[in-house]
């Protein structure tokens, strides 16, 4: 007999990417940030420790303050969370009255969180490109949610055509999970005073050197944080710990280190580009901290399997339209020539024994 209760025996919950990699493994798996975080984060991190025998400020105010001056916003319009999974599954649980709708390649987290909170879902395909239309998305009802960039595609949707998409739909509610805006999409954060239907989800983990810290947040009008937050106070109010806001707020306060760090992943994101293609590989144009790509000659599983051999861990997901295709995190220099190293000769192998 199972004590667990009847309506989850069928939950099927998020495939996370491992993370039981040792030193001689290339991590390219989970989109984390290659570079560690700034020496103020590290300082910051120490002077946290000395304050655990207290809770954490459920409030979150230290954080917000300069978090909204970086954004351009007012601290009432942001929400602080742990890691942007659970702003996202406070989103769902609370914002989806009339369902949800997402595209059929995205993260994989909406689909999870759907079926956990049984919220009736419609799923509109990507374009032939792989692309968002928010055209399609017209003659649906329910709350959108979407990446943009998208994962794992690493494309965009243009802030005009959001923006459009809010004013000519103020009834819609729109989520842009802006998780790696960073890396190159235009931010709506800014108009989230303007558009009340906006609701903008931010996360510290990729470009910002902080997965392991789990800080995420939204940003919407005062009336959506002051729900959000009646969500979180009725559930978990420390959810955010200490170590996490000094460690936010110190990355925050080394902007030109974090921007330093976002600059040479984009030209390594170029360079690795470049490369693959030379190998005859359709890589989608990518506006995030990793590309999406595929080979005529070798099965995405396969390529997969062949790089783990050779311990390069990259992201395989067994989904129709996708499954030809491989994520590749953008590493460090370093290792993406090594990574093209091994891509060739594994190419070589498979194309001369086929
Ligand atoms: C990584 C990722 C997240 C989750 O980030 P956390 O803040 O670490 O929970 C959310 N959305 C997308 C699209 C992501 O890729």
């Amino acid at each position: 007999m199972s004590f667990f209760n009847q309506k989850y025996q069928t939950l099927v919950p998020y495939t996370p990417g491992e993370q039981n990699a040792t030193e001689e493994i290339i991590k390219l798996n989970t989109n984390e940030n290659p570079y560690e975080p700034s020496q103020e984060v590290i300082k910051a991190a120490k002077k946290a420790a000395a304050t655990l025998a207290r809770y954490s400020d459920p409030t979150c105010k230290i954080i917000r303050k300069p978090l909204a001056d970086y954004l351009g916003i007012k601290q009432d319009q942001i929400f602080i969370g742990n890691g942007s999974d659970d702003v996202l599954a406070l989103l769902f649980q609370g914002f989806t009255e009339q369902g949800v709708v997402y595209p059929d390649i995205s993260y994989g987290f909406y689909d999870v969180y759907r079926r956990f909170f049984q919220i009736p879902a419609t799923i509109v395909p990507l374009d032939e490109q792989f692309q968002i239309s928010l055209n399609d998305y017209v003659d649906t009802t329910g709350t959108i949610v979407l990446a943009n960039p998208n994962a794992p595609t690493g494309q965009i949707i243009s802030k005009d055509e959001i923006i459009t998409f809010l004013k000519t739909y103020p009834n819609r509610l729109l989520i842009v999970d802006e998780a790696y805006a960073d890396f190159g999409s235009e931010s709506v954060a800014r108009e989230v005073g303007n558009y009340p239907n906006l609701i903008v989800v931010g996360t510290f983990s990729k470009s910002r050197q902080l997965a392991g810290a789990r800080l995420g947040f939204a940003l919407a009008n005062e009336a959506i944080i002051n729900d959000l937050n009646r969500l979180k106070f009725s559930i978990n109010p420390y959810s955010v710990n200490t170590m996490s806001l000094y460690c936010g707020v110190a990355s925050l306060a080394s902007q030109d280190y974090v921007d330093d760090c976002v600059q040479k992943i984009i030209a390594t994101r170029t360079f690795l580009t470049t490369e693959l293609t030379k190998l005859d590989f359709q890589v989608l144009p990518s506006s995030a901290n990793f590309v999406f790509a595929r080979h005529p000659k070798i099965d995405g599983e396969r390529l997969y399997q062949k790089l783990r051999q050779a311990k390069i861990y990259v992201r395989w997901f067994n989904q129709e339209r996708v499954a030809n295709f491989i994520r590749i995190s953008i590493g460090t220099q370093k290792e993406m020539v090594y990574f093209i190293e091994k891509i060739q000769q594994i190419l070589q192998e498979e194309i001369n024994d086929a």
